[in-house]
């Protein structure tokens, strides 16, 4: 199944102020310091983290647990990965306004939503038809967390999105056990993917770029520790 939606606002106004309370707002910025702290140094970055409202992204009465720094469950034996992750894995994707993205494992769709901030142009695709539908259905209360031109699928996103492709970055957001060759085709030529690769208890972060039609570089940062991407080239 392939659904497609998409909001009419304009970018710049993603949020809507009343859904959002200074309280949120104070927290956002005391999580953005601490992730500064940690490391992250990009401000276009840190300027999505501080803007998007996670409360909105967990059952309400999880809310509090939005701005501590941690992965937190979201049903299906899944989670909304950790702050410091989000902002570790969009600073290496290195994001330029106009370019068009894919995420793989839409998940709680936080991360979209981050994307959205340095992007119009995302897509995000989720194999979970019920997280799919769930989060679909939460977009869909908040237009204002959509841009224009975000797109959900769901499906198995192990195989990218061939009917989008190319894609300037691709972004994964579950551990595989090697980069997926689908996603490596759909990759423009200067492309990027970021994906973490290893076993089932550990991976390091790889950034892949493609230099050429058959030329690859392969770049390796941190250790993390996600949930496992399934699908036909994932863990099955
Ligand atoms: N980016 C998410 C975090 C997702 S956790 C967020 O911001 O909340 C990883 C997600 O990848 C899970 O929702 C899982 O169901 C999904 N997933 C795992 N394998 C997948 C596959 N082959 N295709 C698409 N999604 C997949």
């Amino acid at each position: 199944m392939h659904l497609l939606f998409s909001s009419l606002l304009h970018p710049t106004r993603l949020i809507q102020p009343s859904a959002d309370t200074y309280r949120h707002r104070g927290q956002r910025r005391a999580l953005v310091e601490a992730l500064r702290q940690r490391g992250i140094r990009d401000e276009r970055v840190l300027g999505a983290l501080a803007v998007v409202p996670r409360h909105l992204f967990f059952a309400p009465e999880f809310e509090a647990h939005a701005y501590q720094d941690k992965a937190f469950p979201i049903g299906e034996g899944q989670t909304i990965s950790q702050p410091y992750t989000v902002a570790y894995q969009t600073e290496l994707l290195r994001v330029q306004p106009g370019q068009r993205v894919l995420e793989v494992g839409t998940g709680s769709g936080y991360q979209c939503a981050v994307l959205l901030q340095l992007t119009p142009s995302v897509c995000s695709i989720e194999l979970s038809s019920v997280l799919f539908a769930r989060t679909r259905q939460r977009l869909l209360g908040q237009p204002e967390l959509l841009a224009t031109g975000a797109e959900l699928y769901c499906g198995d996103g192990s195989l990218g999105l061939p009917q989008r492709a190319p894609f300037e970055r691709i972004l994964v957001t579950a551990g595989a056990p090697a980069p997926p060759p689908a996603l490596l085709r759909q990759l423009t030529a200067g492309g990027q993917l970021v994906i973490p690769v290893g076993d089932a208890s550990s991976q390091r972060m790889v950034r892949i770029t493609r230099e050429s039609e058959a030329g690859f570089v392969r770049e390796e940062f941190e250790q993390f520790r996600f949930v496992p991407l399934k699908g036909q080239e994932g863990w099955g």
